[in-house]
């Protein structure tokens, strides 16, 4: 056996792979958010739980670790397989794929629109721009279509008058 790594050891570092709140999690959500884009994490949909859920634009986001989820990019600095318990990882990793693979769909046949970014590609600037890009190129959905006026029918600001505190003291019988 040439893994360095006891079975226990090696259980706990994949544990650890799968946690949310990740460094490459956090990266993308500050990424994103200095750049004005604005999100829920973990929200479920349709029984699926994206790290990151664009409800607006109907974007649901997955920040992939490429050990637990193949990045398939044979130049990936991360994927690779332990050398132990070849078999019990191979089918751990094809489970996954598959459970990635049916989640997106379920997404797609609800009409989202799915986004991957790989834990290696959070650190490469130009791919979370690229990421950014491509979530603001899906246009933003009215939240309630049916109902929703022309934007140009309402005025910018809709006027409110302040509540006068003391007329809304029902008045003291006289
Ligand atoms: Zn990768």
């Amino acid at each position: 056996m040439t893994d360095t790594l006891t079975p226990t050891e090696r259980s706990e570092r994949m544990a650890r792979v799968r946690s949310r709140d990740t460094k490459p999690e956090i990266r993308v959500r500050t990424y994103l958010h200095a750049a004005g884009l604005r999100y829920r994490l973990h929200q479920r949909i349709e029984g699926v739980r994206p790290d990151m859920v664009f409800a607006s634009r109907r974007v649901a986001l997955f920040v992939h670790g490429c050990i637990w989820h193949r990045h398939p990019d044979p130049t990936c600095p991360f994927t690779r397989t332990p050398k132990s318990r070849v078999d019990f990882w191979e089918a751990k990793f094809a489970e996954n794929t598959a459970r990635d693979a049916r989640q997106k769909a379920t997404l797609e046949a609800a009409g989202w629109h799915v986004a991957i970014i790989w834990e290696c590609e959070t650190q490469d600037a130009a791919k979370l721009r690229a990421l950014s890009a491509t979530i603001r190129a899906v246009p933003m959905r009215a939240s309630s279509p049916s109902h929703a006026p022309p934007p140009l029918a309402q005025p910018a600001i809709a006027y409110t008058p302040p509540v006068d505190p003391v007329r809304s003291v029902p008045h003291a019988v006289r």
